[in-house]
């Protein structure tokens, strides 16, 4: 068989993080079977679309490298794939569930529908529509069509029958039809209903796994009776477990950054976040967590699926990022930190800092954190250098390593020099170089305190000791 899978997103807003994971999930189900990937752009809420949102979703995906095979882009045999161009698609076969009366013209008013749904509600019985119209004859409904009634197409769902459904990954599920309202299929605007466009376009397209969020979950028995009031063969479905919030709800800009702008904007690398996003969706046979799109395709399989829902875990990615930031040559590194450096460097000096960070440098948006002293003259707390010793001491080791430095240069044999003079004057080695760090970097943390200062020039490293002796 040949495997055809897609991922349909409705051009709404930023493209969201939970997009690039199902097309992950679908483009490598697709590739480990040597079939396609689609792209389809659902755009048929008309209220809710945001210009500019397509072109971002198709970016995104071609920033994490996760191209599909057919799209608006890239054309192929099952066009168009955006379905606000495939009206008269929907039209044509929606007309086919009139002939064969497995749909319905709905005409009621607004004010009817609500009233029904008033009165269920007061009943406590579930809301659904009464199918009242089906009772209309030909005659009444060619009348109605005539004096331009306004009307909806409905789904007759028939009552009290168990729909089940194997989700290759969850097993299987059984709902009863007597939960399923009779689904609008095609609106009074001429638009069909997300259910009617989904299943036209994915049998149209030939696709074989529809592979989607879990809140579709139980749409999918809606799905499967539109499938058979076609006659149509019903593709395979797998539900994959929403990204979610550290308190487990459904992932949202609350608590997470939900927009892949956000995350190629702070400099995350794509082949770092596909990674990390592949990890929260299914687990590796070898227990590995760092591996590669490909790697992931080769050993794809459902049960490594993840049935509960991920957490999505900021610093986890970041820690990720850093690996793979570690693992790229400086050259590499240069380029791709250079659109984020505000200072400006020549390429020398810029490659030998970026060897001092590199061990450390998670995502690039932090850089120009992480070498500002390198350009700017550090602000100082006086109660970090002041942690361990008093302003005298500090004032002592300070005057006494600057000699050490003035007279042998920087180098490693100063370092030497340096450890000796602490030891001798059992100054705790640690703290003792901690000293002479924060008053050259302003920071605890930094990178090799030699490698740093022979950047940074001794004129540069005198000044700035001295400044601090003047200063406490
Ligand atoms: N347009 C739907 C969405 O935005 C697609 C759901 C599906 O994959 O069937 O998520």
């Amino acid at each position: 068989m040949k495997v055809r899978t897609r991922i349909a997103p409705s051009p709404t807003g930023d493209p969201h993080i939970g997009t690039l994971y199902l097309a992950i999930f679908n483009y490598a189900l697709a590739k480990k079977n040597n079939g396609q990937f689609i792209l389809r752009i659902e755009d048929t809420d008309r209220e809710r679309l945001i210009e500019g949102s397509t072109e971002n979703i198709l970016y995104s995906l071609k920033w994490a490298r996760i191209e599909p095979d057919e799209s608006i882009l890239k054309k192929g045999k099952f066009g168009p794939y955006i379905q606000s161009e495939r009206l008269e698609i929907y039209k044509k076969y929606i007309d086919r569930l009139i002939e064969n009366k497995s749909a319905y013209y709905c005409f009621c008013t607004k004010e009817r529908l609500e009233k029904l749904r008033a009165d269920q509600t007061k009943n406590k019985v579930q809301p659904k529509y009464d199918k009242h119209c089906l009772l209309l004859t030909d005659k009444q409904i060619k009348e109605k069509l005539g004096n331009n009634t306004p009307f909806v197409i409905r789904l007759n769902v028939p009552q009290n029958e168990e729909i089940v459904f194997n989700d290759l990954v969850r097993g299987e599920i059984k709902i009863n039809t007597n939960t399923i309202d009779d689904q609008v299929l095609l609106k009074s605007d001429g638009y069909p209903t997300y259910h009617a466009a989904v299943v036209i376009d994915d049998h149209l397209m030939k696709i074989t796994h529809v592979m989607r969020g879990e809140e579709w979950i139980s749409s999918t028995p809606k799905h499967i009776l539109i499938y058979r009031s076609f006659g149509w063969d019903i593709p395979e479905f797998i539900h994959l477990s929403l990204l979610r919030n550290r308190d487990k709800s459904k992932i949202s800009k609350r608590y997470n950054h939900t927009s892949l702008n956000w995350y190629i904007k702070e400099g995350f690398l794509p082949e770092a976040l596909v990674n990390y996003l592949i990890l929260l969706g299914w687990s590796h046979p070898e227990g590995k967590e760092i591996f590669n799109i490909q790697e992931f395709i080769n050993k794809f399989s459902f049960d490594r699926i993840n049935k509960g829902g991920p957490i999505f875990d900021l610093e986890k990615l970041k820690w990720m990022n850093g690996v793979y930031i570690r693992s790229k040559s400086i050259s590499e590194i240069k380029k791709l930190s250079k659109p984020f450096i505000k200072y400006k460097i020549e390429n020398k000096k810029l490659e030998e800092i970026l060897k001092t960070i590199q061990e450390r440098l998670k995502v690039f948006s932090e850089i120009n954190d992480l070498i500002s002293f390198f350009f700017e003259e550090p602000n100082i707390e006086k109660s970090i250098l002041e942690e361990n010793y008093s302003s005298s001491e500090v004032k002592e080791i300070l005057s006494q390593s600057l000699k050490i430095i003035k007279k042998n240069g920087i180098n490693e044999e100063t370092e030497k020099l340096l450890r000796e003079y602490a030891e001798k004057n059992k100054y705790n080695i640690g703290n003792f170089f901690m000293v002479i760090r924060i008053s050259i970097t302003g920071r605890k943390i930094s990178p090799p305190l030699i490698e740093t200062m022979k950047i940074l020039s001794e004129s540069v490293i005198e000044k700035r000791i001295l400044n601090i002796i003047n200063k406490i």
